[in-house]
């Protein structure tokens, strides 16, 4: 190969990435391209390069694919935040079907696996409940709000995210100035100094004047000044429902820190799913894209395949939410979840449902499921886990081979550690039936997926 770094080339895009990349060969060599779409042919200036492949950047469309459309947003390009904006919605559906399927090819060695088309959203922008705004400061020094750009700390201003509730931008705004009023610092990583790190916004169903509205601001350090003309001035917005801040003093890159300290409100919001209401936590994990969560979890309780005889395990079960679905159609639902808040309100939200036949567990899913096991001899008829993106712990994964369930659901957010596991799974006694991909990230080049895997005894 004769390129090197800062050559311009030409090249035709033929596939992509699971990262949402453009692939193409210049005289054999491949390369990844960053905003090029499947079906472009292009210009773009090599910028680094190893032996067999190497990574471009776009220069210039010389031929636009038909799968291309001209992102709605303008930073689009240098946030990290999408990176399917220039890709059709129809042809970002079929890139993550391809996404699934391959890597259950690739990583989980199923030939041929069941992959059905990726549930589609009716509307794929302004979906997002949930938003953390890094704050920093401009090169002149003001006060921003954005996003870090692709794969750094950057952070590039951002007014508004076409992804998420326009109320974000009026909470911003008011955020920032009230910093600049009373010379309250942003946070820099570099020196680990300044107080504001992130804004979490996160909007709930409505209720009277709009969609309820949660602020948490995190803070490194224990005390907020001027708190009171901070809640003061953001009351001033439709439907804000509680605002509190969260303390992390720790030099990381995780967002959150352990404590939450209330300033207004009740502490929580409210989310109804097909005629379930959930209160959501600052802390406490929720699907953020509430549309197709109905659905998701639809597909689930019907792969669960519950007639109200089953006992049922739900593993990473966050604040009950897949839980009180099945519990609805089995005979007892048992949560296991690792973070305490989300455990109160899985309780709560179970209580506030009027649902009897479910109880939580506070705990690692690999340890509180073999505790269960072992000592209680505790079975289940249908298991379902929904990881975060690692995937199961093989602790767990041996547990649920032991005792064998009918069938486990498997719902993931995570293709790779999705496959890795099934191969695990179906290396014992299961064997893989269905494969649903749901969008609930358009415009990103994440895919939700829920697997059903049946035992072969069974
Ligand atoms: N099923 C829920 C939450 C899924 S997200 C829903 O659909 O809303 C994954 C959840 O797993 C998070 O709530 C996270 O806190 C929890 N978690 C992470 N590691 C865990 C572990 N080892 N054991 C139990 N829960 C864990």
């Amino acid at each position: 190969m004769n390129w090197k770094k800062n050559d311009l080339v030409e090249v035709t895009i033929e596939d992509m990435s699971e990262d949402g990349e453009g692939i193409g060969r210049a005289e054999g060599y491949t390369l990844f391209i960053k905003d090029a779409v499947i079906g472009d042919r292009v210009q773009a200036k090599i910028m680094k390069m190893k032996k067999t492949y190497g990574f471009a950047r776009l220069v210039e469309v010389l031929g636009a694919s038909e799968s291309r459309v001209k992102p709605l947003c303008p930073v689009s390009g240098p946030c990290g935040g999408c990176q399917l904006q220039s890709l059709s919605y129809e042809r970002q559906l079929a890139f993550k079907e391809e996404k699934v399927r391959g890597q259950l090819r690739r990583i989980g060695g199923f030939e041929n696996p069941p992959v059905e088309a990726v549930i589609g959203m009716e509307q794929p922008w302004g979906y997002r409940n949930k938003a953390q705004f890094p704050i920093g400061r401009s090169k002149d020094g003001r006060i921003i709000a954005g996003f870090y750009a692709g794969r750094t700390h950057s952070i590039i201003e951002t007014p508004r995210c076409f992804l998420g509730d326009p109320v974000n931008e009026k909470v911003l705004k008011i955020v920032v100035d009230w910093m600049e009023a009373y010379g309250i610092a942003p946070y820099e990583e570099s020196g680990h100094r300044g107080l504001v790190r992130h804004v979490l916004i996160r909007v709930g169903e409505e209720i009277g004047d709009g969609r309820q509205v949660m602020v948490c601001l995190v803070i490194n350090g224990k005390r907020l000044p001027h708190k009171e003309e901070l809640v003061q001035a953001l009351r001033t917005l439709p439907g804000m429902t509680t605002i509190s801040f969260n303390i992390n003093t720790e030099n990381t890159n995780v967002i959150l820190g352990r404590e939450v300290r209330h300033l207004y409100g009740d502490g929580y919001i409210t989310e109804t799913i097909a005629g379930l209401r959930y209160r959501i936590s600052p802390q406490s994990f929720f699907q953020v894209n509430p549309e197709q969560t109905g659905k998701l979890y639809d597909v689930a309780l019907a792969y669960a395949g519950l007639t109200g005889r089953e006992t049922v395990w739900d593993l990473y079960c966050g604040t009950g939410t897949i839980t009180l679905f099945l519990a609805r159609q089995a005979k007892w639902v048992r949560g296991v979840e690792v973070i305490p808040s989300a455990v109160e309100d899985a309780r709560e939200n179970a209580r506030a449902n009027g649902i009897t036949n479910a109880s939580f567990y506070l705990g690692r899913a690999e340890e509180v499921l073999p505790r269960f096991y072992e000592e209680e001899k505790e079975r289940a008829d249908v298991i379902v886990v929904d990881p975060p993106r690692k995937g199961c712990d093989t602790a767990l994964l041996d547990t649920i081979l032991a005792m064998g369930p009918e069938r486990v659901v498997y719902v993931s957010c995570n293709p790779a550690s999705l496959a890795r596991d099934l191969k695990y799974l179906c290396a014992g006694e299961y064997e893989l039936v269905r494969v649903q991909p749901v969008d609930m990230f358009a415009q990103t080049v994440g895919v939700e997926t829920v697997v059903m895997l049946s035992h072969k005894k069974r």
